[in-house]
């Protein structure tokens, strides 16, 4: 049997198959043929890599990291990956949600990994668009290869508008606004405005698990982007593939800890997610742990509260009052908490020979810190 044909079973048994049973089984019919779109497949753990001209991996947390680590293993060309971070506080000196230290963790672990990295963002982060008040959304800035460039929006068929307003926790993209204004709509509108996508085949990988919540049990493993337009006129065929989406947090942590990729800080100190520090999932042991450690990230949530006259909770209680109600974690790692109040990163991307790999306080921890 020649390769080409043995990748093909392979794919048959990994992919279409198991996709097949996996849509029968959910609808409880006997097997009869499910159709899916063309180019989805509910299960896809192994791709042909090498059919990618680019391969982009958008790095965050743990999740992330295992997914640049699971295409190490599955033997992609490194010359072909690049990876992609949204800030989330832009640029232009906003510091309401993300981590001090977290461009500069992302540029040393790009450094680390030899690879290169390209920022993008809402200019004025999530704040900016937060206190925007009957005026456009602001532009988007995206890092490439030939330089930064500025994305105006397109004010024709829109209107000034006005949100003074935490985004609210739903599954609804329009009320959970941050999710789509500084990550998605970022990241679409930096491979559209890139020509080097098109005439080309792209793929485009990102960390979400099954095991994560019930919506995220429905995702498709590979399917085409939002923003693929294989059959138009510009050629541009970009995949999303999510080469994690049936690990196990377990496998994940053990993935990290077979390459000795240090766990990152926010897991040191208890936390389950890697998300906005300040993120509106928060829960109140979360608050509570922000208050008591870093209390500067919560007087200026509170403040946006007050100034609002809405609250990011649902029961309308602010956020000092909500961490009130529940005990702090016990933060034990003097280094990572150290890290947590410093913009420069200066903690190891691995773990340094002779030192065991530790599992940190934060792995299979549930507490409310991030959206699913
Ligand atoms: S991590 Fe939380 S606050 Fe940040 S964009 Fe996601 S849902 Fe919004």
């Amino acid at each position: 049997m020649n390769a080409s044909i043995s990748r093909e079973h392979q794919f048959d048994d990994q992919v279409v198959i198991p996709a097949l049973g996996q849509q029968l089984n959910l609808l409880g019919f006997e097997p009869e043929p499910a159709v899916l779109a063309e180019g989805t497949y509910f299960d896809a753990p192994t791709v042909d890599l090498d059919s990618y001209d680019h391969v982009v991996v958008c790095v965050s947390g743990k999740d992330s990291i295992a997914c640049l680590l699971a295409l190490i293993e599955q033997g992609v060309d490194l010359r072909r990956v690049e990876l992609w971070h949204h800030r989330v506080d832009g640029a232009e000196g906003s510091t309401l949600m993300d981590w001090a230290f977290n461009d500069s963790f992302i540029e040393k672990f790009a450094a680390a990994f030899n690879l290169p990295l390209y920022f993008s963002w809402l200019q004025g982060g999530i704040e900016g668009e937060m206190l925007k008040m009957e005026a456009y959304s602001k532009p988007h800035v995206v890092e490439t290869p030939a330089g930064t460039i500025c994305l105006d929006r397109d004010t024709s068929r829109t209107s000034p508008a006005t949100r003074r307003r935490f985004p609210q926790q739903s599954a609804n993209l329009a009320t959970r606004w941050c999710s789509s204004a500084a990550k998605i709509d970022v990241g679409r509108r930096a491979i559209t405005n890139q020509g080097r996508f098109l005439g080309s085949k792209t793929l485009f990988v990102t960390g979400e698990r099954r095991a994560e919540s019930s919506n995220r049990s429905k995702y498709n493993q590979l399917e085409p982007h939002a923003v693929d337009r294989r059959k138009g006129r510009l050629g541009r065929h970009v995949d999303a593939w999510r080469p994690v989406l049936h690990y196990s947090e377990e496998q994940v942590w053990e993935l990290l800890a077979r390459h000795r990729v240090e766990a990152p800080v926010p897991y040191r100190l208890g936390w389950g997610r890697f998300s906005c520090m300040t993120c509106i999932y928060n829960s109140p042991k979360v608050w509570a742990t922000i208050q008591k450690y870093f209390p500067e990230r919560v007087t200026p949530i509170a403040g946006y509260e007050d100034e609002f006259g809405c609250t990011i909770s649902r029961q309308k209680i602010n956020v000092v009052d909500l961490s009130a109600t529940a005990d702090a974690f016990d933060i034990t790692d003097l280094d990572a908490l150290a890290q947590g109040r410093q913009r420069e990163y200066t903690l190891p991307i691995f773990t340094p020979e002779g030192k065991a790999w530790q599992l940190p306080a934060g792995a299979f921890v549930t507490e409310g810190c991030g959206s699913v």
